[in-house]
């Protein structure tokens, strides 16, 4: 999918992998090749996809390193869990992204060409946490998703418009 701006990583302690390890241990998890594997593969670009474009990056079955499909399932569950993935519904797919040393933004959705696109917005916030206070609500997270059409989906056709009013 494609990805409009990456924000700088915010600093954190660990590499996404000794995060991992962190918490494997604590449920006496087994540190797999595969869940290595995965690791970097996820982990070294910051990007949107689902399990259908992960999996076209993974190597092919009969390949070193191929992961199959339900372990890329159940393993992308655990990077949720584990607080380095953030998982979001978009028209009925579910969408993972980084979490763990990325900043929190929210979303611009194409509804064309299926462009997100991320932006940070600090009276959002604001926004945010004044109906939270009124509401005697305790803020853990949010996530907006606008809907609609980015600018060279709507404005390419109005190009073509122009061109063919002119008569070229
Ligand atoms: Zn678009
Ligand atoms: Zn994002």
């Amino acid at each position: 999918m494609a990805k409009d701006k990456a924000f700088d990583r915010v600093p954190v302690a660990l590499t996404p992998w000794e995060r991992f390890e962190e918490y494997l241990c604590a449920r006496g998890m087994r540190k797999t090749a595969q869940r290595r594997i995965l690791v970097e593969y996820v982990f070294n670009q910051h990007d949107h996809f689902d399990v259908d474009t992960l999996l076209a990056r993974l190597p092919r079955r009969g390949q070193p390193r191929h992961v199959s499909r339900p372990t890329v399932y159940r393993t992308l569950g655990e990077f949720v869990d584990a607080g380095l993935l953030r998982k979001f519904e978009l028209d009925g797919r579910s969408v993972y992204e980084h979490d763990y040393g990325y900043p929190q933004h929210d979303h611009l959705h194409c509804q064309r060409c299926q462009r997100l696109i991320e932006f940070q917005s600090d009276e959002l916030l604001a926004l945010r946490d004044r109906v939270a206070y009124a509401h005697h609500f305790r803020v853990s997270g949010h996530r907006l998703i606008v809907t609609g059409l980015c600018a060279s989906c709507w404005e390419a056709p109005r190009r073509r418009g122009r061109r063919a009013a002119r008569g070229s």
